[in-house]
């Protein structure tokens, strides 16, 4: 089963946040995971929706104001998170903390999803297969490869993200190299075979096209999980 992942990102009011969860939670989707920002968790978990954290505290409880801790996110019955993602990897200088961050989701039988991806120009200047690897090995130092086996891997390249980047969807060819490329970095360094998403300008329209790759488990998508009938759309064409 692919996964479609919702990253609302700091969107949508208490209003809106209803709405979107009265029509979502009557579907129930077995494959679709909302990312919704802190303070509405709660309320997805409640009315049964899969449920994701946008990131988490590297630090495991105490003097953090501002933070959350993975514990207290597994206390609220939520088993997924975002780590690493490249808004948070620009803004607050997170690949630094990406490791740290990695081991308390693990220790909280979270389940992580790693954002990795390269930016325009290291596509251009063809070191993108090094920042990529780069990126895993920061993230996978110094923790147990048993442990490793749940984290997914959403492959986001920044220029393709449709905020912050170009807003340009690479080709199937360009996609499915690097999943690939993925896949057996991760099984021959790290002894397990993670699950690729790909995100970046996902919506319900190239969501066609995009269905046509092999070898892909699913999307993280952004902009379009904010307008309920088009996330619909594409939930429903996601197989
Ligand atoms: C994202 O930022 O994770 C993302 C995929 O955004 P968008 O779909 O808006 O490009």
């Amino acid at each position: 089963m692919k996964l479609v992942i919702g990253n609302l990102k700091m969107n949508l009011n208490q209003k809106e946040i209803e709405e979107y969860i009265a029509f979502f939670k009557n579907k129930k989707y077995s494959h679709a995971f909302f990312a919704p920002t802190y303070i509405y968790l709660k309320e997805f978990v409640d009315n049964g929706l899969n449920t994701v954290s946008q990131d988490i505290s590297p630090y495991s409880k105490g003097a953090y104001t501002g933070d959350v801790s993975a514990n207290q996110l597994k206390s609220m019955g939520i088993n997924y998170s975002i780590v690493g993602h490249s808004e948070r990897r620009k803004n607050y200088a997170d690949g630094m903390l990406v490791n740290e961050k990695l081991k308390r989701l693990l220790e909280n039988d979270i389940n992580p999803i790693l954002c990795i991806g390269e930016a325009f120009e290291e596509r251009n200047n063809n070191t993108y297969l090094n920042v990529i690897k780069e990126e895993i090995d920061e993230a996978f130092k110094n923790i147990d490869t048993n442990k490793l086996k749940c984290v997914i891997i959403a492959y986001e390249p920044i220029w393709s993200i449709s905020t912050s980047g170009t807003g340009i969807v690479p080709t199937n060819e360009q996609i499915s190299e690097i999943s690939s490329f993925i896949k057996d970095y991760v099984q021959d360094k790290y002894s397990y075979t993670p699950k690729v998403l790909y995100g970046g300008s996902v919506n319900n329209i190239n969501v066609d096209t995009l269905e046509e790759i092999g070898n892909i488990d699913g999307y993280l998508v952004g902009g379009c999980s904010l307008k309920i009938k088009e996330f619909n759309e594409l939930i429903e064409k996601v197989k």
